[in-house]
This record gives structure tokens, C-alpha cells and sequence, in this order.
């Protein structure tokens, strides 16, 4: 499997843990009982503490309060981070966002995004109608 991995540690409350962003470039799977690779581009962040493994990090929108301490964001819904840990797992995700498979990755879905708006102005200019999804030429309105 083709993938990068970028791992750090951070301090805990009580422990040290290990987090750890993971970038898949290919994926195993089954067709028809034939294994195949596909390619992918996804990012993980994995958190192991105490012998335990967290998968997925979660940058909060508002922080909570936890023992007088801002927790900013978590990693599987169980690992809190504090400012500090927080800062550091986020520039753990965007230095893994800076790997050259990524950025293509993100060039290639932003010029898909372009292509399909003006795809979409193409269909609106040539009688497609938005309101009713056919190609009405506005009559939907008219009545
Ligand atoms: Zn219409």
C-alpha cells in the first residue's frame, strides 16, 4: 500500500501520546473476488495512548472547558487537546496536506468544481431550465 505517515507526540494530562496523519495514496479492494488497488487520496490522523488507538481528528468549531482548560479539538471523539496539542496536530494535517500527491489531488477536485459551474452556466444559457431541471426556456415561470 502506498501511503506517507508523519508522527509526533504530544503531552497528555496524564500521559504521552502518539498521533500519527497517515496519507493513503491506494486502497485494496475486493471486485468480484479479484483484488485490485485503487487509487485515493485521503489523510488520517490516528491517536495512540496508553494501549489504546483513536482514529479521526476533530477540529472543534467552539472549545469546551475542561478542568479549567480550553479543549480546542479531539481525536475520535475521546482524546481532548488543549490549545498547544491542538496546534500541533493541525500542523501535522497541513504539513501532510503539502505532499505533492495531495496538492495535485486538490488542484485536480478544484478544476473539476471550475469545469462543473460552467458547465452549469453552459445548460442555464442553452435553455436549461433550474427551477424545474428541463429545458423549459423559462415557460415554467410564464404560466
Ligand atoms: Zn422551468
Amino acid at each position: 500500500m502506498k501511503k506517507e505517515t508523519k508522527e509526533i507526540t504530544i503531552q497528555l494530562s496524564k500521559a504521552t501520546a502518539t498521533v500519527t496523519a497517515e496519507l493513503k495514496l491506494e486502497k485494496e479492494v475486493n471486485m468480484d473476488g479479484h483484488k485490485t488497488t485503487l487509487p485515493i487520496c485521503e489523510i488520517t490522523v490516528k491517536c495512540e495512548v496508553s494501549g489504546q488507538t483513536f482514529y479521526g481528528y476533530d477540529e472543534m468549531k467552539e472549545s469546551v472547558q475542561f478542568n479549567g482548560v480550553d479543549i480546542l479539538g479531539n481525536i475520535g471523539g475521546k482524546v481532548g487537546l488543549t490549545r498547544e496539542n491542538d496546534k500541533a496536530v493541525r500542523m501535522l494535517v497541513n504539513e501532510m496536506k503539502q505532499h505533492p500527491a495531495w496538492v495535485a489531488n486538490e488542484e485536480k477536485k478544484a478544476q473539476n468544481k471550475a469545469d462543473q459551474a460552467l458547465e452549469y452556466k453552459r445548460k442555464i444559457a442553452s435553455g436549461w431550465c433550474p427551477k424545474c431541471g428541463s429545458y423549459c426556456y423559462g415557460d415554467c415561470e410564464a404560466n
